[in-house]
């Protein structure tokens, strides 16, 4: 008897995976938590039913996540996590020169589950790393710290998620007051290609920054297989890479740096339309 995974991402969208077992299946206080053998990508983790990251792909996510205003920014010393309870996006952050992550969950759950069943996820033994099992929300509004980078690796907004109110623009002004002058933040955007009025909706929130730029990657596992992110800067224009990788990557490079902020015309039609609607944003 074959057994596949369903995933609901839309009701007119349904995305299967072949699984040979479920490895664990539980609840925390927040979300569902699942994790699937799966004869294409291997462990796969769910919250809430929805595929988060694959053993197979998820470095093509977290490296696009972290590296790009990693290394558009002159020399990134303070970095903040949003979610990220599975470790990915806090390993990448820790091959850079950085003094201190701080990597913010509102559920401890996900960080001990992808602690067991996924070890070559996250670098938790690094002394540079602060975790913090909170609402990033409340985070970021009371906090005093200053960042110079700010990466949300949040689950997707949606309705009645935990997630959902960090995708707002008084969150990004909240994020926007935690950033040192030349601040970068990003935030994974959902697919571009799939649900434009959500990324826009989600792009206007950025309208604090000066400087908004959309750029994208390949996640197979995501609904559409191509992923967005938002970066917002206060300064340094994120399309320059300010510094040249000194460790191994297999999906980021200075060429893909570059390429990924070339949209097709359709989406840079959507975002330039978004533009004029505010009236602001380069
Ligand atoms: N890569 C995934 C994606 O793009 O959807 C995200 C992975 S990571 C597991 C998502 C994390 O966001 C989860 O650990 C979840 O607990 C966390 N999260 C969701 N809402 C949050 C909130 N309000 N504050 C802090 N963490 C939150």
């Amino acid at each position: 008897m074959e057994l596949w995974y369903i995933q609901d991402y839309i009701n007119e969208y349904k995305m299967g995976l072949k699984v040979k077992e479920t490895i664990f299946q539980g609840k925390t206080r927040f979300q569902e938590i699942a994790i699937l053998d799966t004869y294409l990508y291997g462990r796969t983790l769910l919250l809430d039913g929805i595929v988060q990251l694959s053993e197979k792909d998820e470095f093509m996510y977290h490296e696009m996540l972290v590296h790009v205003p990693m290394f558009s920014h002159p020399h990134p010393e303070k970095v903040l996590i949003i979610g990220g309870g599975d470790g990915g996006a806090s390993r990448e952050v820790l091959k850079h020169p950085v003094k201190e992550v701080t990597l913010v969950d509102i559920d401890e759950g996900v960080i001990e589950v992808c602690q067991k069943y996924f070890p070559q996820l996250g670098k938790w033994d690094d002394a540079r790393l602060t975790v913090l099992i909170e609402d990033a929300r409340q985070y970021v509004f009371s906090t005093s710290e200053v960042f110079d980078v700010i990466i949300m690796d949040s689950t997707d907004p949606l309705p009645r998620g935990v997630a959902e109110p960090l995708f707002t623009p008084e969150f990004f002004a909240q994020a926007f007051r935690c950033l040192s002058p030349q601040g970068i933040m990003v935030s994974q955007m959902e697919p571009p290609f799939f649900d434009v009025d959500r990324v826009q909706k989600l792009w206007k929130g950025f309208g604090a920054f000066p400087i908004v730029n959309l750029y994208w990657g390949l996640v197979p596992t995501y609904p559409g297989g191509i992923w967005s992110y938002v970066i917002a800067s206060k300064s340094p224009d994120p399309r320059e890479q300010k510094r040249l990788p000194s460790f191994p990557t297999r999906y980021y490079s200075p060429a893909i740096h570059q390429a990924a902020f070339v949209l097709p015309p359709f989406l840079e039609e959507m975002l330039k339309k978004q533009k004029e609607d505010e009236g602001s944003f380069s």
